[in-house]
């Protein structure tokens, strides 16, 4: 299906991935709900089976329309192959525990995912994998880490919430040289704004319930990588049970066909809102990588095509009480915990990312009581600017 020039992602997102499944000369890829695929001839049953001819046997190992949701992000992220899962967490889980042993070592870093972090601090412990977390943006800590001896560096860039950069180039050879194998969370910037495989990185995860599907009515993971590591994700993954529902593929799938299309917008809005709150009186400071005053922005310049749709303020007044009311007076962003969707969604990471935590844990890793995290959604900038204007004021 590949021809020899190279089509451009916005092409990739309607297009890749779909040909040989379009049946019967629909143009759109039909939702394959049969659990199990049918074989009158045993011999050839086999085959299949075995991985010795293409065919699909039971949707929880694999699945047409959740092939073609794979084939696509594969294409958008340039891996070798990808899998997928029911969720962003079934893909992240998957990846830990089917790469990892007993008396390994993951070193990662402490702004991870809250579910991310959970396992980090609750699951691998029990299986005897030791896990260090450092500093998220102390480049050199996290090198010495490694070079102590690392299996797997797991890396997550921009944050959630004060959406820090880490520079994946830099560690993903840090992890190359001592034999790591280095993962990273491509949620927040989608493979539109960033490829983490080109810049060294082995393999790329996806909460698609994200950005990828970017509707906000469709839970989904996915893993890219190379055919090797992402064999042995999926062998987990098909074990583990955590499949992705067909139907959640399509909506995954038709999500996707705009997504450079969201994506530029996006970025377009955030950087305009980040420049906004910048000069806005009321508040205290804007997390946004594409602002020349956040401390990521040399390395966002350098590894990232835009800076995507996600920032993050807070208040002068730093209380949740002087959140509670701005989010109240908000008419156009839904106060809600998810993000990357069409429509704008604001939240406070005390209800949201951060919810485990006490308030004095909050503080101790950054994140002050009147922080808003903000999820630009593609509606006209100039409307949401004179929301927040209204809001604030
Ligand atoms: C939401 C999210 C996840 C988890 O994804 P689910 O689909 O909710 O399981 C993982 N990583 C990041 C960065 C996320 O934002």
């Amino acid at each position: 299906m590949e021809n020899k020039h190279r089509i451009k992602q916005s092409t990739q997102c309607i297009w890749s991935g779909e040909q040989e499944y379009l049946m019967q000369h629909a143009t759109q890829v039909p939702v394959v709900h049969s659990v199990s695929f049918g074989y009158p001839d045993a011999e050839y049953w086999q085959k299949v089976a075995l991985g010795h001819e293409k065919g699909h046997i039971y949707s929880r190992n694999t699945n047409p329309t959740v092939e073609v949701f794979e084939n696509k992000i594969c294409q958008l992220e340039e891996a070798q192959a990808a899998t997928s899962a029911s969720t962003g967490m079934g893909i992240i889980s998957s990846t830990l525990f089917a790469l990892l042993k007993p008396g390994q070592r993951v070193v990662s870093v402490k702004d991870t995912y809250g579910g991310t972090n959970r396992i980090f601090t609750e699951f691998l412990p029990r299986i005897n994998v030791d896990v260090t977390l450092c500093n998220t943006t102390d480049h050199d800590a996290i090198e010495a880490e490694v070079a102590k001896g690392c299996d797997l560096l797991y890396l997550e860039t921009p944050t959630n919430p004060t959406i820090k950069i880490i520079d994946i180039e830099r560690l993903s050879a840090a992890g190359e040289r001592h034999g790591a194998v280095v993962v990273v969370d491509n949620t927040f910037a989608t493979p539109i704004n960033q490829q983490p495989l080109a810049l060294g990185a082995d393999i790329v995860l996806h909460s698609a319930t994200k950005f990828l599907g970017g509707h906000a009515d469709a839970l989904g993971g996915a893993a890219c990588g190379s055919r090797e590591l992402i064999d042995k994700i999926y062998h987990y993954r098909e074990i583990n049970g955590a499949t992705l529902d067909p139907m959640s593929a399509y909506l995954l799938l038709r999500g996707m066909k705009t997504l450079a299309l969201r994506i530029e917008r996006q970025n377009q809005n955030a950087l305009e809102i980040a420049g906004f709150l910048q000069a806005h009186p009321k508040i205290n400071q804007v997390f946004y990588p594409g602002l020349e005053s956040h401390e990521g922005y040399k390395i966002a310049v350098r590894q990232m095509k835009g800076f995507g749709g996600m920032l993050s303020f807070d208040l002068k007044e730093d209380t949740f009480e002087a959140v509670a009311k701005v989010l109240s007076r908000l008419n156009w962003a839904h106060c809600a915990a998810n993000l990357g969707a069409v429509e704008t969604i604001v939240g406070p990471p005390a209800t949201t990312s951060h919810v485990e935590c006490t308030k004095e844990e909050r503080k101790a890793m950054g994140i002050p009581e009147g922080l808003i995290r903000y999820s630009t959604g593609i509606e006209d900038v100039e409307d949401l600017i004179a929301d927040l204007d209204q809001a604030l004021g």
